[in-house]
């Protein structure tokens, strides 16, 4: 028979997750099989169709300067863009996007379906090929067995998935889609720790019934943010108006008396939901005292009238959905087209794994996205990335790669839930990243692209406009540092009058942008010359204003990198290294962490007993 079987990389699921997998393993070279149960849903958004945010922006301009396709995606379907926090400092700055589901999937499958080495096909993987703890393989739904050197498996909400909608429920991957019941099965017999959470989703309502004249307009930035390195804003579609609304004392009341219908409240889930996305139930439960929760009324698209009241994820009873809404100023006549439900899914507990998101137990298998306790599309599609080009570098016998922690939010996220696991959905926030001021969405192209050239991810369109502004911000910056103003001429005179305290001597222009009072724009009229490209003048106007903080987390990075090259074999046994308690042992055995660096995140493991380990290292060498 002529069709493909045999592939280097196979690839599971056609989310978030598994599109930035394939599309990395194949940019590498390697023969990829994207396995899916539709390719209709390839790049679906199950939830709001929006992307970025606080923490998530800075992982999808990651992503895409290791070229991936997610800020390219979110350029060609962006309906809104904004950047969030743009008053605060550049370390929390975050672009959002608005998108239209319909024209987002497009552009990703558009991406996958014109990668070289890519192979798509759709049907159920139903159980993995292993021989020896080695992953070679999948069997799908039909019988179909299809080979590889490595398989990256990411199932989202799909594993054992069960949809709530009051007292109930149904098996489901998401609303619409049957679960993944068999892989779920296969999955528990092999030696992973197998665990539930929850996720939910507010009812969509028709927007020909709402009345927008009584809700607040929320406009999109002037000129709009872009997302990618190489996007444009000539590429975003028509940008569209949000509104926003709030649930009134009457909402909560009706909320209430739902509660003894609600799955979540009468124990009909046993999974654990998000902290930071919780159902309107869950705030009215918990926040008793407040009598009005904000709700953003989002468009999901260009070509449909449905709207996401974000805010308003339920699981609550139908008819209770439909009265709450309804309560809502603007809602009074709202349709619903589709009820809020909760849903809960098998999850993987991520300290299963290494950094490079290969299991522990079996060899050549890459989890990646929710499936590891994460939510959200740009958590999922980070993952995605990362397992898809170790799992190629393996099958291509090259040495693994994985950000450190003070290279990349990636790096934070992959070390975080492999050291510490996760027991609830696990989201990104910058707080959660140490060297924050390093690691800013701005300069995620400079800390990654290089990298990604290395690895084959980076093609040569995105490498020329890269050296174009790498170059240009050394230029610029010289000349920042070279060009001396004097007090006594007319530039003297110009920048004394943009300054608190006048100048008594000349002082570079760099030295001037460093004051508290002056930005790039008075530094462009003083000197009388601007960078040409604004992405070039903010890199160099965020470099000088911040040096010193920025130049202070390089030098603790510096003396850290050498715990963090501290490799600790998988294998050590912890039983003999002295001075260390049982409960330390214990928790070291758990993860059994790569580096000294990361036994020292590890919950409980102290500086002494990291001096421990570092001893018997040194013995045993
Ligand atoms: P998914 O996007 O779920 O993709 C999984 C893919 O794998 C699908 O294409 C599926 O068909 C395929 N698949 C699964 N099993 C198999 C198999 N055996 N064989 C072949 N193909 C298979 N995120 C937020 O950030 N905020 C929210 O408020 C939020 N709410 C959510 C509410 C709901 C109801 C759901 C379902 C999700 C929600 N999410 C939310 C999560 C967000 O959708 C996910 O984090 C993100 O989609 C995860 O990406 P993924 O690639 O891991 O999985």
């Amino acid at each position: 028979m002529d069709f493909p079987t045999r592939f280097d990389v196979i690839v599971i699921g056609g989310g978030h997750a598994g599109t930035e997998a394939a599309l990395a393993a194949a940019r590498m070279g390697s023969q990829t099989l994207l396995l899916t149960h539709n390719i209709e849903t390839l790049g679906q958004m199950s939830c709001n169709p929006a992307i970025g945010g606080i923490g998530k922006s800075h992982l999808v301009k990651e992503i895409d300067a290791l070229g991936g396709a997610m800020a390219r995606a979110t350029d060609k379907g962006g309906i809104q863009f904004r950047v969030l926090n743009s008053r605060k400092g550049p370390a929390v700055r975050a672009t959002r996007a608005q998108a239209d589901r319909v024209l987002y999937k497009a552009a990703i499958r558009e991406i996958l379906e014109n990668q070289p080495n890519l192979t798509l096909f759709q049907q159920a993987a139903d159980d993995l090929i292993v021989e020896n703890d080695q992953a070679v393989g999948v069997v799908t739904q039909t019988g179909i067995r299809f080979h590889a050197k490595t398989v990256v498996l990411t199932t989202g909400t799909f594993l054992g998935g069960v949809i709530h909608i009051g007292m109930q429920n149904h098996a489901g991957g998401r609303a619409g889609d049957a679960p993944a019941n068999a892989l779920a099965k296969r999955l528990r017999e092999l030696p992973f720790n197998v665990g539930r959470l929850k996720t939910g989703t507010p009812p969509r309502i028709d927007a020909r019934t709402v009345d927008f004249s009584v809700m607040d307009q929320q406009w999109g930035d002037t000129p709009a943010p872009v997302m990618s390195f190489i996007g444009s804003r000539d590429e975003h579609p028509e940008q569209v108006c949000c509104y926003v609304t709030r649930t009134t004392e009457q909402t909560h009341d009706i909320i209430r008396s739902g509660f003894d219908r609600s799955p979540m409240f009468a124990g009909a889930i046993e999974g654990v939901g998000p902290r930071y996305c919780p159902s309107i139930e869950d705030k009215v439960n918990r926040f008793a005292d407040k009598d009005s929760h904000q709700i953003f009324v989002e468009p999901e698209g260009l070509t449909t009238n449905e709207l996401y009241p974000n805010g308003i994820s339920t699981s609550l009873p139908f008819d209770i959905q439909l009265a709450a809404v309804r309560s809502i100023p603007g809602f009074e006549n709202a349709h619903i087209t589709r009820p809020g439900y909760a849903i809960e899914y098998d999850y993987l507990n991520p300290q299963d794994l290494r950094h490079t998101l290969e299991t522990k137990f079996i060899q050549g298998l890459y989890f990646a996205g929710q499936i590891n306790g994460t939510t959200g599309y740009e958590e999922a599609g980070a993952q995605g990335l990362l397992a898809g080009i170790n799992a190629a570098l393996k099958a291509q016998d090259k040495d693994e790669w994985y950000p450190r922690r003070d290279e990349a939010y990636l790096g934070v996220l992959v070390d975080d839930l492999i050291t510490m696991g996760t027991n609830e959905p696990y989201r990104m926030f910058t707080s959660r990243a140490e060297y924050r001021l390093i690691l800013r969405e701005d300069n995620a192209d400079l800390r990654l692209t290089e990298t990604g050239r290395k690895l084959g991810l980076v093609d040569d369109e995105r490498w020329q406009k890269f050296n174009d502004k790498r170059d240009g911000i050394v230029r610029e910056r010289s000349r920042l540092e070279s060009t001396r103003i004097h007090p006594n001429t007319e530039a003297g005179e110009r920048a004394n009058g943009f300054l608190k305290q006048p100048m008594t001597r000349d002082q570079s222009l760099a030295e001037l942008l460093r004051r508290p009072e002056i930005d790039y724009g008075h530094i462009a009229e003083i000197g009388a010359e601007r960078a040409e490209d604004p992405n070039v003048a903010d890199q160099v106007e965020i470099e000088i204003k911040y040096e010193g903080y920025i130049s202070r987390q390089a030098d603790e990075i510096e003396r850290l990198r050498r715990n963090e090259n501290t490799a600790l074999p998988l294998d050590l046994d912890y039983d003999v290294i002295g001075g260390l308690s049982n409960e330390i042992k214990q928790k070291l055995k758990d993860v059994r962490p790569e580096t000294v660096a990361q036994a020292s995140r590890i919950q409980g493991v102290t500086p002494a007993a990291v001096s421990q380990i570092l001893v018997h290292l040194k013995k045993r060498d």
